[in-house]
């Protein structure tokens, strides 16, 4: 993950957005497949938290959606989730809830108009490095 870029169709930043508002007051949350970090599906998740402030997903419903992802050929390449009234940078129950180094964390804030997207690698709780993201029209 130390090199390179994201690559996110709009379509899928669009429903990202849409999900984000549909969800207000509350963070909204899901995952992102596809392969070799061009992104091609959008996994919406609950935010079993419902909280504005934090996200919680229940392991079961993660488990399940890698499973999908496996069974589509593709591997979990980021999760996302909003903030409605933060920046889109990672809070510290963002980094520490982070399931694994090896994905990259997508934030979306609602803060500013238009909505702000972020992509980071979290390499542990206290580090992380913005993670560049392009968005293509596929
Ligand atoms: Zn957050």
């Amino acid at each position: 993950m130390a090199k390179s870029k994201l690559v996110l169709p709009q379509r899928i930043v669009g429903e990202m957005v849409k999900l984000a508002k549909t969800e207000l007051p509350n963070e909204c949350c899901g995952v992102l497949s596809g392969s070799n970090l061009q992104v091609t599906t959008f996994w919406p998740l609950k935010n079993e938290a419902q909280s504005p402030l934090y996200y919680r997903v229940s392991p079961g419903e993660y488990q399940n959606v890698k499973y999908e992802i496996s069974r589509k050929n593709e591997q979990l390449i980021a999760t996302f989730h909003s903030h409605p009234k933060t920046r889109a940078t990672p809070s510290y129950t963002d980094r520490l809830n982070h399931p694994d180094q090896a994905i990259l964390m997508l934030i979306l804030s609602l803060k500013v108009n238009p909505p702000e997207l972020k992509g980071y690698f979290i390499e542990d709780v206290h580090s992380y490095v913005p993670y560049p993201i392009v968005m293509n029209s596929q």
